[in-house]
């Protein structure tokens, strides 16, 4: 019987696509919101597509995971409210439960059926999560709970799709403006900006406006091999420069105090993820 290859047609227009072959589809259907793939593949494991773009891969969901959360989280050093802005699948849920100190996660996912079947068809990636009795699960678009929300909170982490389908108005200024007003004085917001050497426009226009809003708008870099075309950058927006100049000896004694192992996260890959390649640093408005 002939495979079947899943496709990732996010760079499609541009000429260019990646395919991996599903060796099983587990799920596969319209939510309402968006084209969910749920698949097995023999390299990278049990994976997730929504509108054609790469999601999460079983084998290589911990560096994005990690770095998304835990660079934010270690920074801010006293992080009690955490505020999840997409993350259907659990990963950033996941590693946010990992640090006790953190008091309150709320999580903001437009789709109840990624939850949902990611719950059931990727439970490694959640990995009980869902369960913490911190969580305030809230089914509803990111931009509408920004800007009606009274709450504050210190860490805010955007785990969006590209800006396709429901994830295009997370790019929006007017997001970003409602998602300042939602943190804490000394917070800081993270958001997902793809993969700068195929993505640079979603880059620039992300940091454009950070730098409107934010005294400190910088971006971080870590390389998902799913996520293709080089290292993804990480958009990292806040008013307390103190946060970006942690050092490597704060971050330490600050994971050290947390207690948990990582994978990919270490307090010297942290602050070198700050370094920029020039093409990178072109992103930036001059
Ligand atoms: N790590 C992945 C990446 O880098 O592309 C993102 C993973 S996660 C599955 C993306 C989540 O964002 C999905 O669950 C999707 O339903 C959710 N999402 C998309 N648009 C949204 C919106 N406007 N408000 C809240 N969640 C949204």
């Amino acid at each position: 019987m002939s495979s079947r290859w899943i496709t990732e047609t996010l760079h499609e227009k541009e000429g260019f696509i990646t395919s991996y072959r599903a060796d099983k589809v587990l799920y596969e259907e319209n939510t309402g919101q968006q084209q969910l793939v749920i698949f097995d593949n023999s390299l990278f494991g049990r994976m997730m597509t929504l509108d054609g773009a790469t999601q999460v891969a079983e084998r290589d969901e911990f560096v994005y995971h990690e770095m998304m959360t835990h660079v934010p989280i270690l920074a801010h050093g006293s992080a009690k409210k955490v505020l999840i802005i997409g993350g259907g699948d659990g990963g950033i849920l996941r590693e946010t439960t990992r640090h006790k100190s953190v008091e309150k996660i709320t999580m903001v996912e437009i789709d109840p059926a990624v939850t949902d079947f990611c719950k059931t068809h990727l439970p490694m990636v959640s990995a009980g999560a869902f369960d913490d009795p911190r969580l305030d699960l809230v089914f509803e678009d990111g931009t509408i709970f920004v800007a009606q929300s009274k709450e504050q909170y210190d860490v805010i982490i955007v785990d969006s799709t590209d800006p396709i389908g429901p994830g295009a108005v997370l790019f929006e200024e007017s997001f970003y403006r409602n998602a300042k007003a939602r943190l804490a004085p000394g917070g800081v917001i993270v958001t997902q900006n793809g993969v700068p050497f195929l993505q640079a426009a979603e880059l620039k226009s992300t940091m454009d406006k950070f730098r409107r809003l934010f005294t400190c708008a910088h971006c971080y870099l870590a390389s998902i091999p799913t996520y293709v075309g080089g290292p993804m950058a990480m958009g990292w927006g806040t008013d307390d420069e103190f946060l970006t100049a942690v050092t490597v000896e704060t971050l330490r004694h600050r994971l050290a105090t947390a207690g948990f192992q990582t994978r990919y996260y270490t307090p010297e890959v942290h602050k070198a993820a700050f370094a920029l390649p020039r093409y990178v640093q072109d992103c930036f408005p001059v």
